[in-house]
């Protein structure tokens, strides 16, 4: 079985001390790609490394994190595009609207959106969309720019049946990760009523381990026990499961596994 982890921050110090590890064991479990959002400035160093020691598994993409949209973005998000000419990215982010955390942004952060939005049209890549009580700010910008050109992810996607349908609307992917296993979340039951066609795997490791290592850093390799909750949910095989979302994620990032 061929897994593919849509979102993992492997290049946080978070892992420091066994990244290597962690990267051979999520190689044993069939996790044979790895794609890395950027978060700011201050990891893209980190992110190219990792690259480097794995070009064939550890797939960085570039953009700026919603919560590190500050007043001055645009200088550090011009320095993230100029990266673009100097190696191959798979997509564009992460970015988004975090409302959860600190509002004090918020316009910026919809600006900086938008900027990310221009910049998936020009290059062709998927955007990677972070959403944190903020789906209606989201979606009225996306309702106005998405068109044909424009595909990418809702990763960590975590809203009831309409929000799905609507990003499904776009012909957007859903990011599923750790919290379809949280007993407290509602997702599972959204999750059992969407087409596999519409969902990728991801773990947003450091954060979100799924069910039984909640609570515990998270890693690629941890994949598989959201791959088992989605089977279970949909009644079907784990197979069934690392066909279907690997499929979609090889036909999204266009890659070869
Ligand atoms: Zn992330």
């Amino acid at each position: 079985m061929i897994f593919i982890d849509t979102h993992t921050h492997l290049y946080l110090r978070e892992f420091k001390e066994d990244r290597d590890e962690v990267v051979n064991s999520a190689l044993d479990k069939g996790i044979l790609k790895m794609f890395m959002p950027n978060v700011d400035g201050s990891t893209v160093n980190a992110m190219h490394a990792l690259a480097d020691r794995y070009p064939d598994n550890c797939l960085p993409m570039i953009g700026l994190h919603p919560t590190s949209v500050k007043k001055d973005y645009t200088r550090e998000l011009s320095k993230l595009k100029n990266l673009l000419d100097t190696r191959k990215y798979w997509g564009i982010g992460e970015t988004g609207i975090d409302l959860y955390w600190d509002k004090t942004f918020a316009k910026q952060q919809e600006e900086s959106f938008r900027d990310h939005i221009i910049l998936a049209k020009e290059t062709g890549l998927p955007l990677v969309i972070h959403a944190r009580n903020s789906f209606d700010e989201l979606f009225t910008i996306m309702d106005k720019e998405n068109d044909d050109s424009l595909t990418g992810i809702f990763h960590a996607f975590t809203g009831n049946k309409e929000q799905a349908d609507h990003i499904i609307g776009y012909g957007f992917k859903l990011g599923i990760g750790g919290i379809v296993t949280f007993k407290n979340s509602d997702l599972d039951s959204v999750v059992k009523d969407i087409d596999l066609e519409h969902i990728i795997l991801e773990t947003d490791a450091p954060y979100l381990a799924p069910v039984p290592l909640r609570g515990k850093r998270n890693e690629p390799a941890y994949l598989v026990h959201t791959a088992e909750k989605i089977a279970g949910l949909k009644k079907v095989s784990l197979d069934e499961i690392a066909e279907n979302t690997t499929r979609n994620a090889v036909s999204l990032f266009n890659v070869k596994i």
